[in-house]
Formats: C-alpha cells, sequence, structure tokens
C-alpha cells in the first residue's frame, strides 16, 4: 500500500502541519492539513478518494476539509463515503455551513454526492472493509480504525491515550500510524514513552508516529512522506 502524509502535526505545532494521511490515493485519514495542495504534492488526485475516515471531530483533524468538499462540488461530482464517530452527518452539515454560508444550501449541497456513516464496529467503506474501537481521548474518545487494505491490516489512530483500546486496535496489524505527541505529560494524548513500550510489546507491527507536536521521535513520519508498505 502507498500512504502519503499531508500533515504530521499536532494542533499547536507549527514546524509541522496538522495530520492527514492518504491510503493506495482511495482513503483519506482525517483532514487536518491542507488537502488540496498538499495531495497536488504527493501526486494524489482529489476526486479519486473514495472514502474519509474521521477520528473525531477536533479541528486539527477537520479544518482541511471544506475546501476539499468544494472540489468534490464543482470540480469531481464522483460519489465519497464519509465515516466517523455518532453524529458525524449533522458535525460535518454544520462545518460546511459555517465554512460557505447560505451558498452551501442554496447552490452547492445539491452537487455534493456524500454518504455519512457513523463508525460500526464492523463495516466497508470505499469497498474497503474496517473494523472500528473507541480510543480514550478527552471527553470525546476517538475512533480508531483497523482498515484491511490488499490483504493486510492498517491500524489508524488519531488522537488517544496509551490505554487498553490501543493496544486492541494495533494488535496483529501490519502497520499501524499511531500518534506520539511528545515527551513527558501529554494530557489526553500518547507521550514518546509510551509509544516507544507500545511499539516493543508489538513487534511484528511496522510502526509509524504522528501528531507531534515539538521535535522528533524514533519512527515519526514528516510531512509529504511516501511511504510503500
Ligand atoms: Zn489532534
Ligand atoms: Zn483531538
Amino acid at each position: 500500500m502507498r500512504l502519503a502524509f499531508l500533515g504530521t502535526g499536532a494542533a499547536v505545532y507549527p514546524e509541522r502541519y496538522n495530520g492527514a494521511v492518504v491510503v493506495d490515493g482511495r482513503l483519506l485519514l482525517d483532514g487536518g492539513a491542507p488537502l488540496l495542495p498538499h495531495m497536488h504534492r504527493c501526486s494524489v488526485d482529489p476526486g479519486a478518494i473514495e472514502a474519509v475516515f474521521l477520528t473525531h471531530f477536533h479541528g486539527d483533524h477537520t479544518l482541511g476539509l471544506p475546501p476539499f468538499v468544494l472540489h468534490r462540488v464543482f470540480v469531481d461530482q464522483r460519489p465519497i463515503t464519509f465515516v466517523g464517530p455518532a453524529g458525524i452527518a449533522e458535525r460535518m452539515e454544520t462545518l460546511w455551513e459555517v465554512s460557505w454560508g447560505q451558498d452551501w444550501a442554496l447552490a452547492m449541497k445539491d452537487r455534493f454526492k456524500v454518504t455519512y456513516q457513523e463508525a460500526k464496529p464492523s463495516g466497508s467503506a470505499g469497498g474497503y472493509k474496517y473494523e472500528s474501537i473507541k480510543l480514550d481521548h478527552g471527553t470525546s474518545g476517538s475512533s480508531g480504525y483497523r482498515i484491511h487494505v490488499d490483504g493486510k491490516i492498517l491500524a489508524y489512530s488519531g488522537d488517544t491515550e496509551a490505554t487498553a483500546p490501543l493496544d486492541k486496535l494495533v494488535d496483529g496489524a501490519d502497520v499501524a500510524i499511531v500518534e506520539a505527541t511528545g515527551p513527558g505529560d501529554v494530557f489526553s494524548h500518547m507521550s514518546w514513552e509510551a509509544a516507544k513500550d507500545l511499539r516493543a510489546r508489538h513487534p511484528k507491527t511496522r510502526f509509524m508516529f504522528n501528531h507531534l507536536y515539538t521535535g522528533t521521535v524514533e519512527g515519526a513520519v514528516s510531512d509529504f512522506q511516501v511511504v510503500e508498505v
């Protein structure tokens, strides 16, 4: 599989863009980065994205989406599925209305061929099977995903603490994209120390760490990095 990292930073780190990952040019995992220019730089066609998996609704994971959606309204009207936590349809439609005002309902909404799907324990989107696992993150939690890609399992955490559900998410996965926010006490996130321990507990899984708020850590990916797995 081909993983294109459009952004690898936490919300407030000025040296990295907010997070977004494209899998095989067809799946988008979270949408924090400036999606259209970063897809262009990584040779990803924004019209070819078939499903978007959102872990939670924090701004550093969603605020790159409105221009991407406008592309799917005016430039390429292929259907698209958004998978995310409970309330995704209402939360996303509110975001489009805040972004585009009355023009959204008047001229855009009808052209947007979207299906919203609340993340199920096991389901499929864009032709890919997945399982979702509720992770610990602040008051909202986060929906982690195990996505089946060409016979391999890709685990994607979004934001999470290093608690038992995260071990369940990465267990047996071939590849795991997991947050590692920073050193020491990182409230509602995973520390670098905990990330190292997690990797040691799952030696057969290839870990790629993202969502950094400072410096870097072993195993971290960087903005615009494209990895073939
Ligand atoms: Zn975040
Ligand atoms: Zn968050």
